[in-house]
Parts: structure tokens; sequence; C-alpha cells
């Protein structure tokens, strides 16, 4: 796979760094660390693409991101393996996944020929604008960067890279270390589709070393949008603060997961293997606070039990009998390990899972979780744990709910809906899914966090307003 920069194949000799298959600790490729002057010349790149990319008819745009999608499903199974390869995920996530991002990608070519400016009505004698007409345009903004995390990188590649770049932006993308390689590939695919090589390029290297902060700081570009934790978000707005560079972030969560004394307990125990368990827990909008009432918490850890021993079987991520592999890295798995031990030391009780082999990690199931611990509150367990707060009252639940600083997303299962309403309404919140899971992000939600979950949203509904301006042309004296 060639990795291609300011329009040529990237040949200069930099350190290598390794994507390892994290299930058999192999090595799969190997990526460049790219270096500051590569950064510079990948944004010089850029910045001259968009005169042309940024003139052309969205219907243009639209046909290559059209035939672009159409590739991606066309080279299905390669992109699927290759990124089960390289993300430990089985390779029926990985085709799910995969699937999803070409169907993203045929949205937004759709959306984006639709997408109108405004015009205005007549004024008013007074503010001197009766005789105007007005109306609006939606332009590009010019050089964009999109940084992805590593548990969804092609559909993030589709969420992020392609609505700004359907809408005539040029685009930067900088992947995930630990797999970058679909997002490689599928860029091929866009370069085949008729997409010019500067329009979109990929720059790789460690986000902690120069690539991630002189790439966010560099004054030559205009957007950013970042998916990953807190920490790192917080540092990316730092950096592009000083270039008043507009930044997109979607961030860290701890999404509570609330059944009351009235909601059908065996679904919301069957939700858990979606919502919870599903990419080895490792999904942003998963459900990683679980407060259960207790009239009808033994029934719920009874069932969730079952379903775990019935529909979940960890393995070989290339086995199709397979439903979850193994987390990202063994590094990862290790720090799952430790975080469920440090939830006991503060007072939880083990009693379902807990085992780690290398970067495989059971589903674990903790009960005795009391509201004070770190757990209940902001400490993102990013690996298949299920933590279990009894709570006796819809208050209880909504204030443990709200007690984190993140709101990315929640569920709330009841089947009296006033009740799961009222909760819904007063979580903080960006989505609030009644009887499912918090994992329910369909390509249409305008997705984002409240606190510190992030700043802006995404999905079709709406990044293609975000990745351009409104411009106002007015035709003076004419009516
Ligand atoms: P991460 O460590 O924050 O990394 C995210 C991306 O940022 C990676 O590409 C990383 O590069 C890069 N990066 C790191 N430091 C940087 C810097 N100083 N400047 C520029 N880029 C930098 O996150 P992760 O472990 O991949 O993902 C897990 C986190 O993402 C979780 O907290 C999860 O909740 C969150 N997430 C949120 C959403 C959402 O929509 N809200 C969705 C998915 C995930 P390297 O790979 O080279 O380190």
């Amino acid at each position: 796979m060639d990795i291609y920069l300011n329009g040529e194949i990237f040949d200069k000799e930099r350190t290598l760094i390794d994507v390892i298959d994290p299930a058999v600790n192999e090595v799969v490729g190997t990526v460049p660390d790219m270096i500051e002057e590569d950064i510079d010349l990948a944004v010089a790149a850029a910045r001259e693409a968009f005169g042309t990319w940024g003139k052309l008819s969205q219907r243009d745009r639209s046909n290559a991101i059209e035939k672009a999608a159409a590739l991606i499903d066309e080279h299905l199974d390669e992109l699927a393996m290759l990124l089960s390869r390289e993300n430990g995920k089985t390779v029926g996530e990985a085709n799910g996944e995969v699937a999803f991002t070409g169907l993203i990608c045929k949205q937004f070519a759709e959306l984006a020929n639709h997408l109108y400016g405004n015009a205005l009505p007549k004024g008013s004698d007074q503010a001197g604008d009766f005789h105007n007409a007005t109306f609006t345009r939606r332009d590009p903004v010019g050089v964009f960067v999109g940084i992805l995390p590593f548990n969804y990188p092609p559909a993030l590649f589709a969420y992020k890279l392609v609505p700004a770049l359907t809408a005539g932006n040029t685009v930067i993308c900088k992947p995930p270390t630990d797999c970058p390689l679909a997002v490689i590939r599928m860029v091929e695919l866009f370069y085949e589709a008729g997409v010019p090589k500067k329009a979109l390029q990929i720059v790789t290297g460690r986000g902690s070393g120069c690539v991630g902060d002189y790439l966010s700081g560099h004054p030559g570009i205009d957007m950013i949008s970042v998916t990953g934790s807190v920490p790192v978000g917080k540092r990316i707005y730092q950096n592009a603060a000083k270039n008043l560079t507009r930044v997109f972030c979607e961030l860290g969560a701890n999404d509570a997961f609330i059944v009351l004394d009235d909601a059908d307990v065996d679904l919301a125990a069957k939700e858990v293997i979606f919502s919870r368990i599903a990419n080895n827990g490792q999904t942003c909008c998963g459900s990683k606070r679980f407060l259960i009432h207790k009239a009808v918490k033994a029934e719920f850890i009874d069932k969730l039990i079952g379903y775990i021993k019935s529909d979940v079987r960890m393995g070989d991520p290339r086995n199709p009998e397979s439903t979850i592999g193994c987390l990202i890295s063994e590094k990862a798995a290790i720090e799952v390990e430790k975080q469920v031990d440090y939830t006991i030391s503060q007072g939880a009780k083990l009693i379902y899972g807990g085992k780690r082999n290398g970067a495989f990690y059971e589903p674990t199931i903790l009960t005795d979780v009391t509201k004070d611990m770190d757990v209940a509150k902001d400490l993102e367990i990013f690996g298949p744990v299920i933590p279990i707060i009894e709570i006796e009252s819809d208050e209880e639940a909504l204030a443990i709910a709200n007690q984190s600083s993140f709101g990315l997303s929640g569920g709330v299962f009841s089947r009296n809906l006033k009740r799961a309403m009222t909760i819904a309404s007063n979580a903080e919140t960006c989505t609030m899914v009644i009887n499912g899971g918090s994992d329910c992000r369909s390509p249409e939600l305008a997705f984002g966090g409240y606190k510190k979950s992030g700043m802006g949203r995404e999905g079709i509904s709406r990044t293609l307003e975000e990745m351009t301006q409104e411009k106002n042309f007015v035709l003076k004296n004419v009516w």
C-alpha cells in the first residue's frame, strides 16, 4: 500500500512504525513516522489543491465520492480482513463497519448535491434594506484535518473526512497509529474514484510525537476534527487556538444504562451484549455504568450472565464463530485489568470474568459498585466490563447519571414512557435511548457530546453544514 504526499508516493527515509495484529502479536505492516517537513509539504499541497477541488461543481465532487463508496463495497472483504488484523475486532464486526462506511459516503455525496443556501426575506425601510435582495451560498472553508481514534477508523473517516472533502475542502487524515492500514487502503480507492491525490492525503506518525502537535498547531490549516480522549482533545484545542483554527471534538464518555423497577429486564440484559460487549467494549457511546433498580438487580444479573454464556464467543477474530476478538493491544487490555483491579480495591466485587490473556479480556461483571467510586463518575473503562450500581429511585438514577463530567449518550429501560422520558429529558447527555442501550448511533443523528464529551455535532444531518461557511450576497436596490 502506498501513501501519497504532495501527489507523489511517499518514499523518504523515515523511522518505520510496526502495525501489530494484537490477536497473534505479528507485524501486519509498517508506516513512516513522519516529521515536520512532511507535514509542511502535505499542508502546502492541500492548500494548492483547494484552488481546484474547491471550485469543482458539487455534482463532480459527489460523483467521485459515490464512485469511492462503490469501490469500498467492491473491496469490502479485503478491507474488513485488513481492519480485523490490525485492530483485533472480528471479521464480522469489521465487515459491518466497512459496509456502514460505504453507506455514509453515499449519503454525504447525495446530500451535498442539495446543500442549499437561503434567500432572505425582504427587509424593512427602517433597516435600510427594503430594496435589497439577499441570498446565501455555502462555501468550503479550506484545509481540513481529521484525526481518528483506533476503535472505528473507516467509519470515522467517513463521518469526518468525507463530508469535508465532498463539500469542497481539501483534507489531511491522521489515522490511529495502532491501526492505520484499512484507512490507507481506502484512500487508494478514493484516488481510483477520481479524487485528486493532493486533495486527500494521509500523514502517519504518533500523535504524541511530532505529527500530533505540529499538525494541530499548523497555521496552514483551517479546521480540525478529532475523535479521541479528553486529554488529547484539550491539547489539540490548545494547539489550534493560537491560529484560531476551528475545532470539533468527539471525546470520552461514561454512558449510563438505567434499568427501572418496571423495565423489561430480559430486553435490558440482552441489550448489554450489543451496547457494551460489541467491539470489545471499545465504543465511545457504549454503555459503561449500569444503574439497576434494587427490585430487578438479581434478575438482571442472572439473565445477563445467561446471555453472555449463550451469545458471546471470544476468540480468534478471523474465526466466523467468534463474536468478539481482542482489544486493540495487550497494553490496552492491561489497562482494563488495572482499572478493574482499582475498582475492586475501592470495594467492588468481581462476580464474573476478570481474566486476561494477552490482548484478550473476558466480559466481566462487577457488583457492589457505589456512586462515590471513580467508575461511577469519570473512569471510562474501554473494555467489556459491566460495573453494576444499585439504585432505589428514578431521582437517584438521574443524580448518579448526571454526576459524570461526560455527557455523550445514555439509555433508560421502563415500561412507563412518562417515567423514562422524565429521566431522558433531564439527563445531561446529547442522546438518550429509551428501552435500548446508549450504543445507538444512526448516521442521520446529529451525534456529539454535552459537557466534556465534545464540541460540535457529527452526522449526515449536520456535518456538511459544519464543514462549510455561509456567504451572503446582497443585490442592492433591485426590488
Ligand atoms: P486518543 O489516544 O485520544 O487518540 C485519538 C487520536 O488522536 C489518535 O489518532 C492519536 O494518535 C491522536 N493524537 C494523540 N495525541 C495527539 C496530539 N497531541 N495532537 C494530535 N493528535 C493526537 O484516543 P483513542 O485511544 O484512539 O480512542 C479512545 C478514546 O476516544 C476514548 O476516550 C473514547 O471514548 C473516545 N471516542 C470518542 C468518540 C465520540 O464520538 N465521542 C468516538 C470514538 C472514541 P496516535 O494513534 O498516534 O496516538
